[in-house]
């Protein structure tokens, strides 16, 4: 199938429409290759229609530089499309204008806000594809463009389709950007490694008999054994961790084994374990615990005949296609069971899938990982963790299976107290909730609330039970001593006269004393930061009292805490 195909059939489709509106806006453009422009624009919505994407994706890709390359503008794509179409264009012509140039330090901010723009996840998939077909013609364009669009794409976009779980396109997209970044590499690469791979190939198919005859009596039913050569750069990435030595690498060419069952995927395990010994430490069992972009598999490294290490991934069908499309597989498996075709396909169901992937990227946010995205032991580290949000932005680290009342005494034990019940993402839960990743948590909070001794059952932190108890213990004097009085608020801001001045009228307009006031600039001497002891131990109070700071312009940044 293809878009021009679909869009012959039904002219009158969105993706029909968006064809030939498209074609002709860009009608008489041409890329350096020297090929019409619309063929970029086809090839990108055709990349969509073959992950499996809706309808508003195909359309999106076929208008996605529409309004930075012609007259065209958003309004009316929008009103022609809908505001789903409108969206999309959008944000994909936003990403446009970023510009990477390896400096780290803009890397984070970079993927922030092309996570930003994620808040409908097609933004970025239409992105990928338009960065796809743009590597695939890289050749036609000058030198130092060729440079910077290409770490662009090994350091940005294909770690970002990676953690989409499009691990294929990831793959592909460094590989095609591998050349341009590291040339010496690469040739060196193609000389010295292509006979490697022929070598491995040789002794694999040499085994592989052996192999099906030991799954065959084992009665277990394959799909599919193949091999699959590592990609060079991700091969060239892992020659440096094993001092160039290509004898070190296990996986240089691994087999893959297709399975029905996740039954028979440990089933296969066995066998195979059976047949050679296993090298210890290299059995990882991602089904159990998939990978945080959800790749699940299962991997092996044996000893082989002759003493060779021979390294075996198992894992089911879907899982495969899931490993290999990610996100799109996700959403295409979804789509096949009502529908017929994907002209029929809803946007809610993709809205749905989409929160899960979303939430993934977040956490991969949260985790801010380095450049080594494939580093298993992290997930360990991870697994008994989760990453919250409070309203302003901040991540907060709690055990996992912590609840609303862990998260309020981790921001305060006066909040703690006083929590009745808390918003999760907009939504209003009850105290006991359990949280999850990337979760927005917002407590809500009852003046002279007392903890309950039930909260001892569910909460998770020691500090929240700690806590509760020295509440519970009813010892007026204890608890009073505890309890906070007074609230520091830390003012960060701009230097201006008055300021000073304004934020104290602020204070005492709203009748609260002022116990001390201290001023003094930050390191760099661009700002003022002024911490203010009030008299004050109401969280009410104090977050009516902040939103007036923040009507003074200067005013950076706000914080607070009782004492
Ligand atoms: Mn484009």
């Amino acid at each position: 199938m293809d878009v021009k195909a679909e869009a012959q059939n039904n002219p009158e489709s969105l993706i029909g429409k968006a064809y030939s509106f498209a074609e002709n806006a860009h009608k008489g453009q041409r890329r350096a290759s020297g090929e019409p422009y619309f063929e970029h624009s086809r090839k990108t919505a055709n990349n969509l229609l073959e992950w499996g994407l809706d309808e508003e994706s195909i359309a999106a890709g076929l208008l996605h530089d529409v309004v930075e390359d012609t007259d065209i503008t958003i309004q009316e794509i929008r009103e022609k499309f809908g505001p789903a179409v409108g969206f999309i264009v959008g944000g994909v012509t936003k990403l446009g204008k970023i510009k990477y140039r390896g400096a780290e330090s803009q890397k984070e901010n970079i993927k922030n806000l092309i996570l930003a723009s994620s808040e409908d996840i097609r933004v970025l998939l239409v992105k990928l594809s338009d960065r796809f077909h743009n590597m695939q013609t890289l050749r036609f364009l000058p030198e130092e463009k060729q440079k910077r669009i290409a770490i662009e794409t090994y350091e940005i976009y294909a770690p970002l389709a990676y953690r989409l779980g499009m691990q294929k396109l990831s793959g592909e997209l460094e590989d095609l950007a591998f050349p341009y970044i590291n040339p010496e590499a690469y040739s060196w690469l193609m000389k010295d490694v292509k006979v490697r791979y022929d070598d491995r190939v040789k002794y694999l198919t040499r085994i592989k008999p052996i192999v099906i005859k030991a799954l065959i009596d084992a009665g277990i039913k394959t799909s599919k054994i193949e091999f699959r050569a590592k990609r060079y750069s991700s091969l060239y990435k892992k020659l440096l961790r094993y001092d160039m030595d290509i004898e070190k690498i296990h996986d240089l060419v691994a087999f893959r084994i297709i399975v029905d069952t996740v039954a028979d995927c440990y089933a296969s395990l066995g066998v195979i374990h059976n047949l050679w010994p296993p090298l210890p430490g290299r059995i990882k069992d991602y089904i159990a615990v998939p990978k945080p972009n959800g790749y699940q598999s299962l991997h092996t490294v044996v000893i082989g005949v002759g003493g060779k290490p021979i390294e075996f991934q198992v894992r089911t069908a879907r899982m495969h296609e899931e490993a290999e499309n990610g996100i799109a597989a996700h959403w295409a498996y979804e789509e096949k069971k009502g529908s017929r075709d994907y002209i029929a396909r809803k946007t809610s169901i993709a809205k749905e899938k989409e929160v899960e992937w979303v939430k993934r990227l977040r956490n991969w946010q949260a985790e801010n990982e380095s450049e080594n995205l494939i580093d298993s032991m992290k997930i360990d580290f991870f697994k008994d963790r989760i990453f919250v949000v409070t309203p302003k932005g901040e991540v907060i680290d709690l055990p996992s299976g912590s609840t609303p009342i862990d998260f309020a005494y981790h921001i305060h034990s006066a909040i703690g107290d006083q929590c009745v019940g808390a918003r999760v993402n907009g939504e209003i839960v009850p105290i006991d909730h359990e949280l999850h990743s990337s979760d927005v948590v917002e407590v809500m909070t009852q003046r002279g609330k007392k903890p309950s001794a039930s909260w001892l059952e569910f909460v998770k932190t020691a500090g929240a039970k700690n806590r509760i108890r020295k509440s519970l213990s009813g010892k007026p004097g204890l608890s009073f001593g505890v309890k906070p009085r007074r609230t520091e608020f830390r003012i960060t801001a701009a230097d201006r006269v008055g300021l000073i001045k304004d934020i104290s009228d602020i204070i005492s307009r709203s009748h609260v004393s002022i116990i001390g006031i201290n001023s003094a600039l930050d390191s760099r001497g661009h700002f003022h930061i002024v911490k203010i002891e009030c008299g004050i131990n109401d969280p009410d109070k104090v977050h009516k009292l902040m939103v007036k700071f923040k009507s003074i312009k200067e005013i950076r940044e706000i914080e607070y805490k009782f004492i």
